[in-house]
C-alpha cells in the first residue's frame, strides 16, 4: 500500500464497548477497500458513563475481536483521536493524525455532516440490529445488571471481565448527593 489515499477507508467510533454491529459493518467495509483505519474517538476521556473504558482498552479489545474474526491486521489501523470540541476544524484534525483515506464509513450524522463539508467521499453503511447493537444500551444493561454479553464479540466479554469493567461502570454513575 502506498501512501497514496486510494483503497483505504476511515471508520470512526467512540467503540464504548466494541459491538457486533461495529464488527459486522468493519467486515463489510474491508470487502469494499484494501484497508481500513479504525479512528478511536473521545480518546482522552474514560471512567464515564458515555466512554468508561480507556483508549488503550478499546484498542485492545477491537485488535482481539478483528483477530478473532480473522481479518488480516497488517490491513488495519487503530488510531487514538482525542476530541478537540472544534467542529469547524476537526476534520482537517482528523487528517493530521491518520493516514491518507479516500472514503469515510459512517452513521453517526454530525460526523457525516463534517466530512462532507470538507469535500470528502462518505458511505453511510447499514445499521444491523441496532435497537440491541448500540454502545449505549450495552452500558445500561451493565448498569442494570441484565445481560449484555451476547451483544459483544467473545474476546470483548474477556477484557472486559479482565478490566473489571462491569463494576466500574457501576461505580462511577453511582451518586454520593442526597435526592430531594
Ligand atoms: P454509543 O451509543 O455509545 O454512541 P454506538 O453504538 O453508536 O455507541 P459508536 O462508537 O458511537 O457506537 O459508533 C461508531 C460507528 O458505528 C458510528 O458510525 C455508528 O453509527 C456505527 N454503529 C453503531 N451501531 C451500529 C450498528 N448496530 N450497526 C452498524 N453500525 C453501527
Ligand atoms: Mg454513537
Amino acid at each position: 500500500m502506498s501512501i497514496k489515499s486510494e483503497g483505504r477507508g476511515l471508520y470512526i467510533g467512540r467503540f464504548q464497548p466494541p459491538h457486533l454491529g461495529h464488527i459486522y459493518t468493519l467486515k463489510n467495509i474491508l470487502k469494499e477497500v484494501n484497508e481500513v483505519i479504525i479512528g478511536i474517538g473521545s480518546a482522552q476521556i474514560s471512567h464515564t458513563f458515555d466512554n468508561p473504558f480507556t483508549a488503550g482498552e478499546r484498542i485492545l479489545m477491537l485488535k482481539a475481536a478483528l483477530e478473532d474474526e480473522g481479518i488480516d491486521m497488517s490491513k488495519v489501523y487503530l488510531i487514538p483521536i482525542p476530541d478537540i470540541e472544534m467542529n469547524y476544524v476537526w476534520v482537517r484534525y482528523v487528517t493530521l493524525l491518520v493516514p491518507p483515506f479516500s472514503v469515510v464509513y459512517t452513521n453517526n450524522p454530525l460526523v457525516k455532516r463534517l466530512f462532507i463539508e470538507a469535500g470528502f467521499k462518505v458511505k453511510t453503511p447499514p445499521l444491523f440490529n441496532r435497537e440491541v447493537y448500540s454502545g449505549k444500551i450495552i452500558r445500561q444493561r451493565m448498569i442494570n445488571g441484565e445481560p449484555w454479553e451476547h451483544l459483544v464479540p467473545k474476546a470483548v466479554v474477556k477484557i472486559i471481565y479482565e478490566i473489571n469493567g462491569v463494576e466500574r461502570l457501576r461505580e462511577i454513575t453511582k451518586s454520593d448527593e442526597v435526592r430531594c
